[in-house]
């Protein structure tokens, strides 16, 4: 049985979040995160992020939900250095949150349209 808190982030298909989200510990293991892909010489395929990992942060001060990207390894493709500018295209897509205007590294929900914590503190 897995407890509430553990099944908060639990979004295989990607009604809630956008995109297909995972806990951060019940991530399935066709996807993997940058590193991991580097770590075995492999870069994202065009495709993208095809899903994301999400847990909160445990930092002092106001709780963050914090996030990493999915790459299937299926669509990975041999490693290569992208230029800085594509870099950036890859990844600033849609994640600065307009509300607190903080790249909050998932992508934001579309039926939201701003970042999880705004849109808890708004619910509040
Ligand atoms: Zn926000």
């Amino acid at each position: 049985m897995v407890s509430r808190i553990r099944t908060r982030f639990w979004d295989p298909s990607g009604t809630r979040y956008g995109i297909p989200t995972y806990p951060r510990h019940l991530v399935p293991p066709h996807l993997l995160t940058l590193h991991q892909l580097a770590a075995q010489g492999l870069r994202p395929g065009p495709q993208g992020a095809q899903a994301q990992a999400l847990w909160r942060g445990r930092r002092p001060g106001p709780p963050r939900v914090r996030a990493i990207s999915l790459y299937d390894v299926r669509f990975a493709l041999p490693k290569r250095t992208p230029s800085p500018r594509r870099r950036t295209d890859i990844f600033k897509t849609s994640r600065t949150c307009p509300e607190c205007l903080i790249d909050v590294g998932y992508v934001l929900p579309r039926h939201l349209g701003v970042c999880l914590d705004c849109a808890e503190e708004a619910a509040a």
